[in-house]
């Protein structure tokens, strides 16, 4: 990975940045009005921004978590401009010292937003510096060394912290009581991903059909940043193929020459579901076992991979490790493990005894 968070490598799928979303930048959207899909999230915002402005104080602070590409950079912008003020953006390892921090505090101006991506990432003694700034608004700074030393108490502007995870989980408890608003984004929708698509298509000049857009918007894991990069794939198979405009037959042949399955799945993610199936009987496997096997890092299968395959019933997580589904033996057209079958059929057999029960409550 590049100094910008890029990734070198140039997966299609993959979630988070890469080289080729280069002008993400002019496609980010600056207003609510633009940011398609998370309507809770968006309307509670927009109720506490008002509230913030109509008494001119600063937002409080908000902690975005989901997985990468769902648009919590982008949400950052939209607060700080509705706001009216800038914004200033950071990632949680770039911090490394808590002088770091101070020097980064002390530079904003009152009710700017700070931003701080993979903010899970903090080491404790920065994090330590945070928690007063946030909830005080001060710095606390040691002056001298040894016996002599003493702590100044520093005031700061009145400013808005915008953190965002991957990870919820792994936001130390003092921390996230510190955010007046925790908000998780969900994977998408395939019509809200058609509207993200038809304005990126409109601002790129890219010409494409109702059916293309349904295609791409389908088959992109429900994450604006694929759907948007395989817009952009799409645009050279339509040169490719000699067609102005990206139809049914120019995604079609773009999603399968990229090895994109009807819903999305792509090789590594059969591969890691291959893999339970074949080397692990379907689980259950444990996470570090699982990417040691497949090759792949434990952190990008949970954070990329495993929150689709979850969310599509392909895989089931269990206190003994990941499993897969009826759903995924069937996608990958295996057959079914009688066990797997039994197990299910138990679990169903029990469900409806215990509404029996319920209901008769
Ligand atoms: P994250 O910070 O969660 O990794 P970003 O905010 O960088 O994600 O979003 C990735 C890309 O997807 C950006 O180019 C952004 O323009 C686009 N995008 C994300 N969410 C939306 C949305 N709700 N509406 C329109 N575009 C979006």
């Amino acid at each position: 990975m590049d100094f910008n968070g890029y990734e070198d490598d140039e997966r299609v799928i993959e979630r988070k940045r890469i080289l080729s979303d280069g002008d993400e930048k002019t496609l980010r959207p600056v207003t609510f009005d633009e940011y398609h899909g998370q309507k809770k999230v968006k309307e509670n915002l927009k109720i506490f921004i008002d509230g913030a402005k109509s008494r001119g104080e600063s937002l409080d602070h908000v902690l975005l978590y989901g997985p990468p590409g769902l648009g919590k950079t982008t949400l950052a912008g939209i607060i700080a401009a509705e706001m009216g003020v800038a914004l200033h953006i950071t990632t949680g390892p770039s911090i490394e010292k808590a002088g770091d921090l101070a020097a980064l505090l002390t530079n904003l101006n009152e009710n700017e937003v700070l931003f701080i991506d993979e903010i899970h990432r903090l080491n404790k003694s920065v994090e330590e510096v945070l928690y007063p700034a946030m909830e005080d608004f001060c710095l606390d700074i040691m002056i001298g060394k040894g016996p002599s030393a003493r702590s100044v108490r520093l005031d700061l502007p009145h400013f808005t912290l915008v953190g965002a995870t991957t990870r919820a989980g792994m936001i130390s408890a003092p921390m996230r009581d510190r955010f007046g608003m925790i908000h998780r984004l969900e994977l998408y929708g395939t019509p809200d991903l058609m509207d993200i698509l038809r304005r990126d298509a409109e601002i790129l000049g890219i010409k494409i059909s109702e059916e293309g857009l349904e295609n791409i918007a389908s088959r992109s894991r429900g994450t604006p940043r694929i759907a948007i990069r395989l817009l952009k794939r799409m645009r050279d198979y339509a040169t490719y193929l000699k067609k102005d405009i990206i139809d049914k037959e120019v995604s079609d042949f773009g999603l399968k020459a990229l090895d994109i399955d009807e819903i999305g799945l792509d090789t590594i993610d059969k591969r890691v579901l291959m893999t339970i199936a074949d080397v692990f009987k379907g689980g259950p496997v444990g996470l570090e076992t699982l990417a040691a096997t497949t090759g792949e890092d434990p952190v990008t299968i949970e954070d990329v991979y495993e929150p689709f395959l979850l969310q599509n019933g392909f895989l089931q997580k269990t206190p003994r490790g990941r499993m897969l589904t009826v759903r995924a033996y069937e996608h990958l057209r295996l057959p079914v493990p009688a066990e797997l079958q039994n197990r299910n059929k138990a679990a169903f057999e029990n469900l409806t005894i215990e509404s029996y029960a319920n209901n008769g409550d």
